[in-house]
């Protein structure tokens, strides 16, 4: 069970600790390292936020993941390798994965973040779709959440998914930034959208849209910290804590209490993750 024993807790389902500490290296964390971590998540806390998600890009935030998990009773680890990474070598990278995946077994919750992205002008779309179905596979394989990222590839990334929508159980389709079609296939399939600060954003009407026509059952929340801040800190560094803030909003657009907000997008990333570990945060 997810923490919830404190009223209205909410999940981070997608964040970067790694990232907001500027963790790039494998090595132990060092206690200046740990110090900022607690107060990342003591920030959290005191804004009930009781669980969260570290999402791997690398192989090393990969590794580092699980390090922070071993640490940290409300971090849960998602191992896996983002499509900026993709390489015509993807295979080393699913072997490095797979090799963790039978190492710690029990404490990953996750694969990703994996998918197709075409945002920038040189990317491998062919090494990005043998490492998003790969990483795919060992989701299958050792019955794991997939996380997916998805940019400007909307119509390669449902080439994909819809191959394996029978298969795959739980999946959270991350950043949601996609059309309201693509929203109601994919949660038709009984799949999460990850909403995050973006849609706080003045101009996002789209997002908004999606959000009103799915429900709350299809919603988790993510900050995708330390990027993506929601607007009232936009330009500043995202963290853990604006789950609140996000909460909050999405419990105006819906017209819905923050209460359910709260219990039912920490229910659904229960589900996604079947996350077993009891939290209390500090
Ligand atoms: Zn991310």
């Amino acid at each position: 069970m997810l923490s919830n024993d404190s009223i209205h807790a909410l999940t981070d389902t997608h964040c970067h600790i790694l990232h907001m500490i500027n963790k790039t290296t494998l090595s132990a964390f060092s206690n200046s390292e740990i110090q900022e971590i607690r107060k990342i998540l003591h920030q959290a806390s005191l804004k009930n936020v009781s669980n969260i998600f570290e999402i791997g890009t690398t192989k090393i935030d990969s590794v580092l993941s699980i390090e922070l998990a071993k640490l940290f009773k409300n971090i849960f680890p998602v191992i896996g390798v983002h499509p900026h990474e993709a390489t015509d070598n993807y295979q080393n990278d699913v072997l490095f994965l797979k090799n963790l995946l039978d190492e710690h077994h029990e404490k990953i919750v996750g694969i990703g973040e994996c998918g197709l992205d075409k945002h920038y002008p040189d990317h491998n779309l062919n090494a990005q779709i043998a490492l998003f179905k790969s990483q795919i596979e060992l989701a299958l394989k050792y019955n794991k959440a997939l996380v997916v990222h998805t940019r400007d590839a909307e119509d390669e990334t449902y080439a994909v998914l819809e191959q394996y929508k029978d298969q795959l159980k739980r999946v959270t389709i991350h950043c949601y930034s996609n059309s309201l079609n693509f929203a109601q296939q994919i949660t038709s399939w009984g799949w999460f959208l990850g909403i995050g600060g973006t849609v706080t954003y003045p101009k996002n009407n789209l997002l908004r849209d999606v959000v009103k026509t799915v429900g709350i059952n299809a919603l988790v929340l993510e900050t995708d910290a330390p990027f993506l801040p929601p607007q009232i800190i936009r330009g500043k560094q995202n963290s853990p804590e604006q789950i609140f803030t996000i909460a909050h909003y999405v419990a105006e657009l819906l017209e819905i209490s923050f209460e359910d907000v709260a219990s039912v997008t920490t229910a659904n990333a229960e589900k996604l993750f079947q996350a077993s570990t009891s939290t209390d945060v500090a």
